[in-house]
């Protein structure tokens, strides 16, 4: 059996979550937006499942709006900001960003927005002493990833909205890596946006939402009917709506006693790796970080050449951000770390899930020894 150790990539659909979809995909294909009972049947549901999320972040329902995944969530959060206040021309992100916001700000800076990146420490921690010197009268908002993809560095929201706050700037969250794996509550978390998508928490792929507190203005990207609120129109993904909502009451109901066992499962994995292969050097170890991830960087060696190995085996891992795997480029979160290049460029993320077993984390330890012993046999052959 392969194992996978890819998580932040994508996670499993847990078989409630599929169950639950699979009327939706057939019988049940009525346009939530019909007036005549079938489709008012379906609305229902939908309904339903927008509660169910809400619930992950203990928002209300009406907060919620459902987008094809975290992508959309951010471009809707960040552009439908800065167009609702088209006076003010400043952005600030990170420069631990994903793809989806990062690409964005530079996309903006090209329209002849402000952006500014906000720098982290060697252990990936936000720098707030910047971030609140970075703020000025046309700072429009302050969007953060609130957990790293790559290495599960939790940034201190609570910190961010504060300065916010003390300026009375909007902040947004990229939470596509926090929500359902850590506690969210929109209640006391003064944020005004938060994406989320449902795939990363053994929800269906193509599914998210953006949480838009009461009051925040947000200009809508597309248009078309009335559905979101008029802010996502469009016919919705009810199967995978229907999917999100599931995988939202499961993700609640996870028991304190499991998330700490995968949190052991990494800890020993970390520990034992670092004990049998003295070039493992885990990224971020001293940093608050999300119970599944652990980013490690094997020095000298190239991470594509880890990872074919591993995937040979039957061991799914993946370098840095899912969507730059493939680029030789080291990733510019390490990069922003301060993390030597020598160890960057063989960095590989591991990240577990509900269904990591000791064994699976046993075999891995064991094969990942051979590979390493393997390339760096290689390697000193080679030089
Ligand atoms: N933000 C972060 C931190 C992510 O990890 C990802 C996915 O990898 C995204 C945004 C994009 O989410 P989606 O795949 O749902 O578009």
């Amino acid at each position: 059996m392969p194992i996978y150790l890819d998580n932040n990539a994508s996670t499993r659909p847990l078989d409630g979550v599929v169950e639950a979809m699979k009327p939706f995909l057939g019988a049940e294909y009525a346009n939530p937006s019909s007036l005549h009972r079938f489709g008012q049947q379906v609305r229902y549901k939908v309904e339903c499942a927008r509660e169910q999320v809400a619930g992950l972040i203990n928002a209300e329902p009406k907060e919620i709006i459902f987008t094809s995944g975290g992508t959309e969530s951010i471009n809707l959060a960040i552009r439908g900001v800065l167009a609702a206040q088209p006076a003010k021309r400043h952005l600030i992100t990170s420069a631990v960003e994903h793809s989806a916001v990062r690409r964005l700000a530079a996309q903006l800076a090209r329209e002849g927005y402000q952006v500014d990146e906000v720098g982290v420490d060697g252990e990936g921690r936000l720098d707030f002493a910047e971030l609140g010197e970075r703020v000025t009268e046309d700072t429009a908002l302050i969007s953060v990833i609130h957990a790293n993809n790559e290495t599960g560095v939790i940034i201190d929201a609570e910190r961010v909205c504060e300065i916010g706050a003390r300026h009375g700037v909007r902040v947004h969250l990229d939470a596509v890596q926090s929500v359902g794996k850590l506690p969210i509550d929109v209640r006391e978390l003064p944020v005004h946006l938060l994406s989320l998508s449902a795939h990363k928490f053994h929800g269906p792929k193509g599914v998210g939402a953006l949480y838009v507190r009461k009051h925040t203005r947000l200009t809508p990207l597309t248009f078309g009917g009335r559905q979101e609120r008029d802010l996502r129109p469009g016919t919705e993904n009810v199967p995978a709506i229907i999917g999100f909502g599931v995988a939202a009451e499961e993700a609640i109901d996870l028991p304190p006693e499991r998330i700490d066992s995968i949190r052991r499962l990494r800890d020993d994995f970390e520990a034992r790796l670092q004990a049998a292969i003295p070039i493992a050097q885990v990224i971020a170890a001293r940093a608050d970080r999300v119970y599944n991830t652990s980013n490690i960087g094997f020095e000298r060696l190239q991470a594509e050449a880890i990872l074919i190995l591993l995937s040979e085996r039957g061991i799914y891992a993946s370098a840095g951000a899912a969507c730059s795997s493939g680029s030789l480029e080291p990733s510019h979160v390490l990069k922003a770390m301060g993390v030597d290049p020598q160890v960057a460029h063989g960095a590989i993320r591991f990240s577990l899930s509900r269904f990591t077993t000791a064994a699976e984390i046993d075999r891995t330890i064991r094969v990942l020894e051979e590979v390493i012993e393997r390339l760096s046999a290689t390697m000193a052959a080679c030089s």
